[in-house]
């Protein structure tokens, strides 16, 4: 919609207005001042005299208004002479109508009304002069399609309505056109029947894609932010590797973002609505995750990483290579065998033989490894925010497990063992949840399966065609900011030929 257009229009209309006013005006006080002027010179002046004889400095009042260049063409059809006073012309051209009809059917004002904080729609319309009754009767029949109790501050309103004639009271409203965001119109009109009509006109969106990538100093949401991805997107990435990152820890000054999300534009280029993110990378150091989306034929929605592993969001309960492992001791209180006394057991126990891998239960950072009184070997990861987990009585830790270093789920950690204080080679399994112990058997089990055959197939054809447009991105990209340097360069080498006056730029 042409909104520009429409309210230089409105201007125009309300110009007429203005002007119209001023007509009014101007009539009245030439007509207190002639039949004023009639009265006082009935007793010292010949009745006949005419206004043309007398000064116009007499009537200060008088000479601004024939001045004033406001009026336009004289209207033949009004004759605004009262009956016996004779006007000279410069008093007819003050008094000329100019050309507005005001009871004319035809004229529609057209305004853009911008909603301000407590605004209703009812309220906008029957401040114009509508009554409630019609305001209610364009809103239901808006219903159809908008609900206009949902227009928000700074909306726009186009309102066409014919202003109330001579013989009519109230104004009407034509058509109402609302375009909440670019590219989809709702509008509400009156038809030939004079009942009210709405529909929605919606411009064809263009799909496309944006990435955008940055450094992390600091918060990631607000480097997210700064680099332009909105709000929501910002939302999801973060829901992607939540179970996996602790953002307020795990981020440290330098590491960085990658998204790459779905948008869909109006046809000006505006952009109307963000959908899924197809791709999420996070640098934290050196290491550097990847996931890509990939949607099964049943709907099924996961993030894998680029061999469609999947990105796991729960905690392993039996974090260890020997699935068969026998749960020897249950979480809370229990007779302890070798203190022999009753005492909470704050973990599981899995009996399983000597060597056997342990694994990190979920993605997360070693925040200990090493020998911890009665725990013998133990190593403790924190996955997030929320979760923290330990392994206690470890006959050794896995290569590289130390404090710092980041573990993925499913990672071997160490070595079923009985250091500490342990009757018999067992892994004895912690969950801490917000600083409290929680039987890990009640932790959620782990979801998202690893992509294989035919899903396996799609999958990979979806990275290729995410990395394929990555790379043209850049392509067009980088061709785009050789053009401009090359531009830059040609205007430098105009002005100032030296070569270093590019680094300025
Ligand atoms: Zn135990």
């Amino acid at each position: 919609m042409d909104f520009d257009k429409v309210r230089t229009q409105s201007r125009r209309i309300r110009r007429q207005r203005t002007w119209l006013f001023l007509y009014a005006f101007a009539v009245t006080c030439a007509l207190i001042v002639s039949v004023r002027n009639n009265n006082n010179v009935e007793a010292s002046t010949p009745k006949n005299l005419e206004l043309s004889e007398m000064a116009p400095e007499e009537f200060p009042e008088y000479a601004p208004v024939s001045a004033d260049e406001n009026f336009e063409a004289y209207d033949e059809d009004i004759s605004v002479e009262p009956a016996g006073i004779v006007l000279d012309d410069s008093a007819k051209e003050a008094l000329e109508p100019q050309e507005v009809a005001l009871a004319d059917e035809n004229v529609v004002n057209e305004d853009i009304v911008t909603v301000a904080k407590g605004d209703s729609f009812i309220g906008i319309l029957t401040n114009m002069g509508l009554s409630y009754t019609e305001a209610t009767n364009i809103y239901t029949a808006f219903k159809n399609v908008f609900d206009a109790r949902n227009i928000k501050v700074g909306q726009e309103l186009y309102i066409a309505s014919v202003p109330a004639g001579e013989n009519n009271d109230a104004i009407s409203v034509n058509k109402i056109v609302i375009e909440p965001v670019s590219g989809t119109r709702y509008i509400v009109e009156k038809n030939a029947d004079g009942k009210y009509e709405s529909r929605k006109e919606q411009d064809e969106l263009v799909n496309d894609l944006k990435t955008v990538s940055g450094v992390i100093n600091g918060n990631l949401s607000a480097a997210m932010g700064n680099a332009g991805v909105p709000l929501n997107v910002v939302g999801n990435f973060i829901d992607i590797f939540s179970f996996s990152v602790d953002f307020r820890r795990d981020i440290h000054a330098g590491d960085q973002f990658e998204v790459r999300y779905e948008r869909k534009l109006a046809p000006d280029g505006s952009v109307v609505k963000t959908g899924d993110i197809i791709f999420a990378a996070l640098q934290l150091g050196k290491d550097r995750y990847e996931l890509y989306r990939f949607e099964d034929k049943s709907g099924n929605v996961d993030y894998y990483d680029e061999k469609g592993l999947a990105l796991k969001k729960n905690l392993d309960r039996k974090p260890m290579e020997f699935k068969k492992a026998r749960i020897s001791s249950r979480f809370g209180r229990r007779f302890h065998p070798i203190l022999k006394q009753y005492r909470g057991h704050d973990g599981v126990d899995y009996a399983a033989p000597a060597g056997t891998k342990i694994y990190a239960s979920g993605d997360g950072v070693v925040t200990m490894a090493k020998w911890y009184g009665g725990y013998g070997k133990y190593v403790q990861i924190r996955h997030n925010s929320e979760y923290t987990t330990g392994y206690a009585h470890m006959r050794a830790f896995a290569k590289g497990i130390r404090p710092g270093v980041r573990v993925k789920q499913g990672q071997v950690i160490g070595y079923v063992g009985s250091t500490g204080r342990s009757t018999g080679p067992h892994l004895h399994f912690e969950v801490v949840r917000n600083g409290r112990k929680i039987d890990p058997l009640k932790v959620k089990a782990a979801t998202g399966e690893n992509l294989s055959g035919a899903k396996l197939a799609a999958f990979k054809k979806v990275v290729a065609k995410v990395k394929a447009e990555a790379d043209q991105e850049k392509e067009f990209a980088a061709a785009e900011t050789d053009e401009i340097g090359q531009v830059i360069e040609s205007l430098n080498l105009a002005e100032q030929p030296q070569k270093n006056t590019q680094k300025n730029i």
